[in-house]
Formats: C-alpha cells, structure tokens, sequence
C-alpha cells in the first residue's frame, strides 16, 4: 500500500510501497479516505528538536483520518464492514488506574498513532475496536480532523462559559474551532488574539466577538467596547506561546478558570503572583476524553455548531508536499488530503 513515511533524519516526507498492516482480533481495519495534517505532522516534516527526541524511524505518519471499515478482526462485534469511521488516536492500556476509572485521557501508557506506531496516512490503518468512533450524517472532510476538534471540545467544555467572557490565545485550527464553540454554548464575549492577521479573519468567521493582534495592541484596551470591568472570566490558552499566556494572566478576573493545550516551552516564566492573588485556577489538557469528548463533538455537530469554515485547502494526496509547505506557512486552517 502506499504511505507517507519518515524514513530519513532530514526536511520532508515521502510516499514509499508498504506492507498492509494486519487486523487482529479485536482490530479493526480501515480504508483511508481522508486524512488532515497536524502541528505534530509538521513537527515531523521539519524534523524540528522535538521530532528528534521523540521518533524512532521509519515511521508512518499521521492522526487525523476518516475512513471506511475494510476488515474486522476476530472477536469485533460493534462493528461491520463499510461502515464510515474515524477513530481516537491515543491508544491506552485499559488495565491501568485511571482506564479501569473511566479515565483513559489520563492513562500512564498512553500510545499515539503516527508518533508511536503506524499512523493514518497510508491506504490502510488497523486500531483496535475500543477506538472506533462511528461516523453518521457529518462529512468525512470534516470527520477527518475530529482529532483537534476534540482537543476544542475538550478544553472549551472544561468550565462553564454560559454568559461568561472568554479569552483565546491562538487562532490556529483549535483556537479557531473552540471560538465557534464557545458562541455556540453561549459565552458572553468571546476574544481571540493571535499574531497572524490571516488567522485573525478566520476567527471572526468562526464567530469571534473581538480579535486581537498582540504584536500591534494590548488586550484591556478593549474591555470598555467589550463592556468588561476587570477581566476575562475563562482563558483558554492554544497558542504554546508563553508571552500569549503571560498576557492571559495579566488579563484574567480573580477567580478566573484556565484550562492549558498549547504546549508552552519548558521554560516558560510565569508571574506566580497572578495566579495567586487572583486565585486562579489553572487544568492542563491532554487530548480528548475518552469518550464522552467524542460524544460531545457529535451531538454539537449535529444540533447547529458548524467548524466548517476552519477548512480552507483541500488537496489530493499525491500533493501533500505543497499541502505540508502551506501548513508551514500558517497562512490556513485545517488542510485535508483526499486518499
Ligand atoms: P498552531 O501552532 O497552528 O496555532 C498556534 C497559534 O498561536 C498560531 O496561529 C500562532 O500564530 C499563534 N501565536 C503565536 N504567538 C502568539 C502570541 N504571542 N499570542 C497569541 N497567539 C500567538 O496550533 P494548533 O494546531 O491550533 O494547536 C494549538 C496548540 O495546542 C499548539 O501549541 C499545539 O502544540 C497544542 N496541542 C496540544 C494538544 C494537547 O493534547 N495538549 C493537542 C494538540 C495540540
Ligand atoms: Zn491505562
């Protein structure tokens, strides 16, 4: 089968002829039809520092996908051949404390597909039967990048945002799909702030109240036009940027609820004094949750929130090297390449 592979410790990736992967019992094999590209994806095409530390090669990479079931393996039985499907690429040792809670986002062995087994951008990818996520009634494009979508849904659903103002740091894909969420639950002001004026319209499509481009303006220059006394109830930090979350901080309401996805360098200074005199709260967020996370992207979907507009290329695979060169250029949103 065809599949995009790292296979050499340099810039790039490239499609090479590979075995098909075997269903097992309990596995489950899918047809690719569409897979998107990730920040990590990209990571791995640049082959940054931290791809180096963390990849064995080769390697098939890739996450995010939708795809058709092909085979079941002995022992499945929720699922059947044809069925459209994406599925959770965090794989988890059910055995652990947290599995056996019902806590697998929070599973110690966690397995990633495409960084720590074979992953989705190939003809073919087997999971295991716990991992399927059925899809009915939503288009595979956009089922193709549920992945980030719930690390959206995740985060957003963290704290109660009814009525409340919001602050998103980032207006990359996830900052992006968790400002069309935060509308759809019902946040007073939603304020997206990124660097990137591209991205900024995005979020304005995506149902911003207000954006801001923290390398020309300050955030609290705008609370009297939001009506806002003393700060941002919730912030959600998406950028991994650590001058985005040190102006959260600067701008939060006491009491104020954090919920951390962004990946913020390991050495990343923070005034303590923010969050303890102003009594923060601070969650970090890993994934989906496993998965009511799923559930929730779902139903939304299909009650009226609508992400469609993050989508802005759409490339057949045999271009994925120009489709990898525009995610690096973050002049878009999600990009998804059709199998
Ligand atoms: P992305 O890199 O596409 O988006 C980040 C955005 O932050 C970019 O648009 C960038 O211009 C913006 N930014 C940079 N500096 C800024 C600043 N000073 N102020 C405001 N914005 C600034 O990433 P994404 O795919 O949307 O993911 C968001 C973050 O979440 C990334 O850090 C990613 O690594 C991380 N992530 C975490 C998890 C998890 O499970 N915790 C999962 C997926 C992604
Ligand atoms: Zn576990």
């Amino acid at each position: 089968m065809k599949a995009l592979v790292k296979n050499s410790d340099s810039h790039g990736i490239w499609m090479e002829d590979v075995p098909q992967p075997i269903c097992k019992a309990n596995e489950v094999k899918i047809k690719i039809t569409h897979t998107a590209i990730c920040g990590t994806d990209l990571h791995i095409y640049e082959w940054d520092e931290w791809a180096q530390r963390n990849l064995n090669l080769p390697l098939i990479i890739g996450h995010e996908f939708c795809g058709v079931i092909e085979e079941i393996g002995s022992g499945v039985t929720h699922y059947k051949t044809g069925q459209r499907v994406s599925g959770e690429g965090h794989i988890t040792c059910g055995y652990c404390r947290n599995c056996r809670a019902g806590k697998r986002h929070l599973c110690h062995k966690t397995i990633g597909i495409g960084i720590h087994r074979s992953g989705a951008f190939a003809e073919y990818l087997v999971i295991p039967e716990t991992n399927i996520w059925p899809i009915d009634n939503i288009d595979s494009e956009i089922a193709a990048f549920f992945d980030p979508f719930g690390n959206a849904v995740h985060t957003t659903l963290s704290y109660n945002i009814t009525g409340e103002d919001v602050l998103i740091t980032g207006a990359g894909p996830i900052g992006l799909m968790s400002t069309a969420i935060c509308n759809f639950v019902g946040a007073r002001n939603v304020v997206v702030t990124d660097v990137n004026d591209y991205r900024l319209k995005l979020a304005m499509k995506m149902g911003a109240t207000k954006t801001i481009n923290t390398s020309k303006d300050t955030i609290n220059e705008y609370f009297n036009e939001l009506n806002m006394v003393s700060g941002f109830d919730v912030g959600l930090e998406m950028s991994g940027n650590s001058v985005a979350f040190n102006s959260m901080l600067d701008n939060m309401y006491n009491g104020g609820n954090i919920a951390l996805l962004g990946l913020l360098p390991n050495n990343t200074k923070v005034n303590w004094d923010h969050v303890i005199f102003k009594g923060l709260n601070i969650k970090g967020i890993y994934g989906r949750e496993m998965y009511e996370t799923w559930y929730k992207m779902t139903q939304m979907l299909k009650s009226g929130l609508n992400i469609s507009k993050v989508l802005t290329h759409k490339l057949k695979i045999e271009n994925y090297n120009e489709a990898f060169e525009i995610m690096a250029s973050r002049n878009c949103g999600k990009i998804v390449l059709e199998w």
